[in-house]
C-alpha cells in the first residue's frame, strides 16, 4: 500500500514534501552525521534550526516584536490549565465561550483555577451555530475571554474575530492555525497543539503580548510559567526537538505555498468544494452546521441511513480515503481538510462520495 489521501482530524496528515525531506536528513541531519534528535538542542545547529522556525513562523502571521513565541509541551489539553494559572491569580474571573467540545473543556480544566464565567454556549442547541455575539455576557474585569475559533469535533468555526474590548482574548487554535492570514494583535494570547496543521504531536505552539507574562497569576513551579519559558528561549529544559524541526519544515513548506493568504484561499476552495457536493446531494448526505458557522477544517457528516455507514466506512478506505469516521460523540463521518491536505484528495472523496451515492441512493 503506498500514500492514501488522509483526513484524520488528528493527529493528521502532514505535507508530503516536508516527510520526504525529513526522511533525507534522518540519518545525516544538516551535515553532522547524526539525526536531529540525537543531538542536543544547545548545540549550535540546533539553536540556528530552531531560531529559523521562529523566523519563519513570525514571517508568515507577522508576529509583532511584542508577542513571543513559545514552543512548549503537554498538549493543548494541559495549556487549558496552564494559561489560567499564568494569567489570574485564584481570586480571579475569566469569561469562558462555549461553542462546542474543545471550549467547554478548557473552561471545566480552568475551572480549579479561578472563578470561570460562561458567558455565552451554544450546548442548548447542539453547537450546531455559534453563539451568537449579541447574546455574550462578558465581564468587563475579566482576566481574560478564551475561546475556541475551530471546533475540531462539532466543525463550527469562528470567521472573524470577536471584538471583546479592552479584556485580552485567548484562543485555542489547535485545528485551524495557520490555515489562512491572522491579525496576531487582536489576541493576548493563542496556542495550538501541533498535531493538527503543524507537525507531529507532543509540541504545543504559544504566541502571547509580553505584557501578560508579567501578570503575578500565583505561586507555582518555574517550570508551569510562561514567563520562565520566555526568557529561557522555550529551553527551560529539554524541547519536543524533533516536534520543533518538524514544525520549521513545515514553516517553510507553507512559505513555498504562497503564505497564508495563498494557503487560506485554497483552504476556501477545498471546503467549498466538499459542503457544495454534501448540500447538493439531495439528503442523501447532510451537514447539520449552520451554513455561516460552518468550518473550513473540519466537515462532520451524515448519510441519509446510518445502516450505510459501515459500507462508506469500508469501501472509501479500500478506495484510499483515510479515517474518515466521525468523532464517537458526534458519530457519523468527519473529513478534516487541514493544511496538508491538498485539493487533489478533496476531489477524490468528491468523487467517491457521489458513486457511493449511485450505487446506494
Ligand atoms: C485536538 C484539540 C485539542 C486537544 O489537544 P491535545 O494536544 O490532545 O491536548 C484541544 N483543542 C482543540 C481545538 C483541538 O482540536
Amino acid at each position: 500500500m503506498g500514500r492514501v489521501w488522509n483526513f484524520s482530524a488528528g493527529p493528521a496528515a502532514l505535507p508530503q514534501a516536508v516527510l520526504e525531506q525529513a526522511q533525507r536528513e534522518l540519518l545525516d541531519w544538516n551535515g553532522s552525521g547524526a539525526s536531529v534528535m540525537e543531538q542536543s538542542h544547545r548545540g549550535k545547529r540546533f539553536i540556528a534550526m530552531a531560531e529559523q522556525a521562529e523566523a519563519d513562523l513570525r514571517d508568515l502571521l507577522g508576529v509583532p516584536d511584542d508577542y513571543a513565541v513559545l514552543f512548549l509541551q503537554g498538549g493543548a489539553t494541559q495549556h487549558f490549565a496552564q494559561i489560567p494559572m499564568n494569567l489570574a491569580g485564584p481570586d480571579e474571573r475569566a469569561d469562558y465561550i462555549v461553542s462546542g467540545h474543545w471550549s467547554e473543556k478548557a473552561a471545566s480544566e480552568a475551572a480549579p483555577y479561578l472563578h470561570v464565567n460562561l458567558a455565552a454556549s451554544s450546548k442548548a442547541e447542539g453547537h450546531l451555530r455559534l453563539p451568537p455575539r449579541g447574546q455574550w455576557r462578558l465581564d468587563p474585569g475579566a482576566a481574560y475571554v478564551h475561546y475556541t475559533p475551530n471546533e475540531t469535533i462539532h466543525g463550527v468555526e469562528f470567521h472573524d474575530v470577536p471584538e471583546v474590548g479592552e479584556v485580552p482574548l485567548v484562543a485555542d487554535l489547535s485545528s485551524n492555525i495557520l490555515s489562512g492570514p491572522l491579525d496576531v494583535r487582536r489576541f493576548g494570547l493563542v496556542y495550538a497543539g501541533a498535531q493538527k496543521n503543524i507537525g507531529p504531536s507532543g509540541l504545543v505552539l504559544m504566541i502571547v503580548r509580553r505584557d501578560l507574562l508579567d501578570r503575578p497569576g500565583r505561586p507555582m513551579a518555574r517550570i508551569f510559567r510562561y514567563a520562565e519559558h520566555a526568557a529561557a528561549g522555550s529551553m527551560l529544559n529539554t524541547p519536543n526537538t524533533w516536534g520543533w524541526y518538524l514544525a520549521g519544515l513545515t514553516f517553510q513548506w507553507l512559505k513555498r505555498q504562497g503564505g497564508l493568504a495563498a494557503v487560506g484561499e485554497r483552504n476556501r476552495t477545498k471546503a467549498a468544494r466538499l459542503y457544495g457536493v454534501i448540500d447538493d446531494s439531495d439528503g442523501f448526505y447532510r451537514n447539520p452546521v449552520d451554513p455561516p458557522s460552518r468550518s473550513r477544517m473540519n466537515v462532520p457528516f451524515t448519510l441519509h441511513d446510518g445502516a450505510l455507514e459501515a459500507a462508506f466506512l469500508a469501501e472509501s478506505e479500500a478506495a484510499g480515503l483515510l479515517a474518515l469516521k466521525g468523532h464517537k460523540a458526534l458519530g457519523g463521518m468527519r473529513a478534516s481538510l487541514y493544511n496538508a491536505v491538498p485539493l487533489e484528495a478533496v476531489e477524490a472523496l468528491v468523487d467517491f462520495m457521489g458513486d457511493f451515492k449511485r450505487r446506494h441512493g
